[in-house]
């Protein structure tokens, strides 16, 4: 037993909607808190934390053992504010995948089987997010981001997967713009956040 808690926004068993693992079952853990301040950030709410969302981890990893699906996702905000230690190793020893979403401006703590990086220009990632990334996933909001998703390749270990995601509010101005990019330049694969074009969680 454990005493940590971490603050919960919400929990919920659903399909991976973005980068490499898109279609798969996964349940996910949103936690509150991120000073990062995407101003296109679609989990607003997640920005700031409430005594109330104060959430047993045990509890947590009780509920996420549950699901068929072996993989458990964890998100924000910015979840590496948290010590995930204690999380990850005993979601690890129930034979659970831990895969994370981060921008990389925390310092890393616990086991990942899956570190998907999205880092923010505004808020440099620290440099051992780009040894260890899973997946880049760079949000592409106009022409100028494609920099910047260059810059972040360049630094990345050489099996991590590329993926360019057009954001949400700009997806149909800025899709042309990301299949001709991919034409040309076919190490990077689109994420299209498929959980909400099928109006899922
Ligand atoms: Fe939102 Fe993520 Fe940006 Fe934080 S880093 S503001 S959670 S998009």
């Amino acid at each position: 037993m454990n005493k940590q808690k971490l603050p919960v926004i919400e929990e919920f068993y659903s399909l991976q909607g973005e980068g490499f693992y898109m279609g798969s079952a996964s349940y996910f853990v949103r936690l509150a808190g991120c000073d990062v301040g995407c101003h296109w950030c679609d989990s607003k709410p997640s920005w700031q934390i409430f005594v109330e969302q104060l959430t047993d981890v045990d509890d947590i990893i009780e509920r996420a053992i549950k699901n068929p699906s072996k993989i458990v996702v964890i998100t924000g905000g910015e979840p590496f504010i948290y010590d995930l230690s204690y999380l990850t190793s005993v979601l690890r020893s129930k034979k659970i995948l831990t895969h994370i979403e981060t921008c990389g401006s925390e310092k890393i703590s616990g086991e990942w089987d899956w570190i998907s990086f999205s880092p923010k220009k505004w808020s440099p990632p620290l440099s051992v997010f780009y040894n260890l990334a899973n997946e880049l996933k760079i949000v592409i909001q106009k022409e100028s981001d494609f920099l910047w998703a260059e810059e972040c390749k360049s630094k990345v270990n050489k099996s991590c997967k590329l993926f360019l995601q057009p954001e949400w509010t700009s997806f149909n101005k800025i899709l042309p713009a990301i299949v001709e990019y991919i034409k040309k330049n076919t190490e990077w694969r689109i994420s299209i956040q498929a959980h909400k074009f099928m109006k899922i969680q």
